[in-house]
């Protein structure tokens, strides 16, 4: 369960969490019209670190550039509000989400000519499909919801908007008694989780959707494919077909909230040996290596929330 924060910023500085609101009327509750992310603080011996802040910071404004919105902040005060956001509620550990929205009152469509709120909050938060999960591996499905066509929303854009389709795939999934969906591209092809990057082994070969506007490009996807560079592991960004799921040696998802979790099985057939495979526990390794301290971190991806 997420605990309730006591600070919020909202608009360019730290505010009570109950006085962080919107109108009902607020354009992106009912258009969508919002871009957002979402980060992992992770505790460390060197205390609080960020995870790849400014990569993520980055594609907030990449996402807010693809739909022409202007976040009237720099992405160095959104840095710093991040910080301060962990900061300010005294966590060690956290997962934020800063958002970007239009907040005018009206029900005119087209983004209004006003400036974009911008809100980041902190929260606790722990393993999103469980530890479980982390260790002995989730039960997927292929989703009857295909991913959305790049033509219509673009899935580079980490915008409100899209997470209707991730919504319609994970409560298909839960109400079959899945852990996660996984959805097609239009093509057929399998694009990505509700809200996780796929990759697939193969006889030692690991495969990943290419970016090819059917998915979102992943942070935790480039770590992987970072590791897997340092590790001498071939990666393929190819297209994936439905049976190639099955018969992997193994499978793992990748997101910020999911971290580096394996999926034992696809539809009800057993992936591999039906628990957590090599190379994913060899991934979880070095991803979770990074906040105890036995991964070198020569990427430069943690930040530290106080400067010291
Ligand atoms: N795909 C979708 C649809 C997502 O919502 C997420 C989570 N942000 C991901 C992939 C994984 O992205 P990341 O590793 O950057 O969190």
């Amino acid at each position: 369960a997420n605990s309730t924060p006591e600070n919020i910023w909202f608009n360019g500085k730290l505010c009570p969490w109950q006085d962080a609101q919107v109108h009902v009327l607020t354009h992106a509750i009912h258009y969508g019209s919002s871009v957002f992310e979402g980060i992992r603080v992770y505790e460390t011996p060197r205390g609080p670190q960020v995870f790849r802040l400014q990569d993520h910071v980055q594609r907030l404004f990449d996402s807010a550039k693809i739909y022409r919105m202007n976040i009237p902040f720099s992405q160095q005060e959104i840095i710093d509000g991040c910080k301060a956001a962990v900061a300010s509620n005294n966590l060690n550990s956290a997962y934020l989400r800063p958002i970007a929205f239009y907040g005018d009152v009206g029900l005119g469509l087209t983004p209004p000519d006003v400036p974009v709120q911008v809100a980041i909050a902190a929260f606790e938060w722990g393993a999103y499909l469980g530890e479980d999960g982390l260790a002995n591996g989730v039960d997927v499905c292929v989703s009857s919801w295909s991913r959305l066509a790049p033509n219509t929303m673009p899935t580079g854009a980490k915008a409100g908007g899209n997470y209707l389709s991730s919504q319609l795939i994970s409560m298909e999934a839960k109400r079959h008694g899945y852990h996660e969906g996984i959805a097609m591209d239009i093509n057929g092809m399998i694009s990505e989780g509700a809200g996780e990057n796929l990759f697939v082994v193969r006889k030692n070969v690991i495969y990943t959707p290419p970016l090819s506007g059917c998915i979102l490009p992943g942070l935790t996807r480039d770590t992987v494919m970072q590791f897997a560079k340092a590790m001498d592991l071939e990666v393929r960004e190819e297209c994936i077909a439905r049976e190639s799921l099955y018969l992997a040696d193994e499978i793992f998802m990748t997101g910020t909230a999911a971290e580096i979790v394996p999926v034992r099985s696809v539809d009800r057939i057993t992936i591999g040996d039906g628990k957590r495979g090599p190379i994913a526990a060899s991934m979880q390794q070095k991803f979770f290596g990074l906040f105890s301290g036995k991964t070198i971190d020569e990427w430069g991806w943690l930040e530290p929330v106080k400067s010291s």
